[in-house]
C-alpha cells in the first residue's frame, strides 16, 4: 500500500474549520483559532507532517482542496506533490 505524507503549514491556517469538518480523524480545531493535525510532528522548517496510508488519502485530498488558503499539500511516495 503506497504511503502518503501531509505537509501542513499552520502559520498560513485561517481558521475557516473545512479541514476539520471533511477529515475530523486528523485534523481539529485549536484555542487560537487554526487546526491541528493530529498526530504530526512539527519540522524544523516550522511546518507539520504526518503519513497516512492510501485509505486515508481520499478525505485528505478533500480537506486540502477545500482549504481556502491551500496550507494543505499531500506528497506522494517520492516526496512530489500530488495534484488536487
Ligand atoms: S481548512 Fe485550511 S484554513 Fe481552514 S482550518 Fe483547515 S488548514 Fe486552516
Amino acid at each position: 500500500m503506497a504511503k502518503y505524507k501531509i505537509v501542513y503549514d499552520r502559520e498560513g491556517c485561517v481558521g475557516v474549520q473545512s479541514c476539520a469538518i471533511l477529515a475530523e480523524q486528523f485534523w481539529k480545531m485549536n484555542d487560537d483559532d487554526k487546526a491541528d493535525l493530529i498526530g504530526g510532528t512539527q519540522r524544523e522548517d516550522g511546518k507539520w507532517e504526518l503519513e497516512i496510508e492510501e485509505a486515508d488519502l481520499e478525505k485528505n485530498k478533500k480537506a486540502a482542496i477545500n482549504c481556502p488558503v491551500m496550507v494543505i499539500k499531500i506528497l506522494d511516495e517520492t516526496g512530489d506533490e500530488i495534484p488536487l
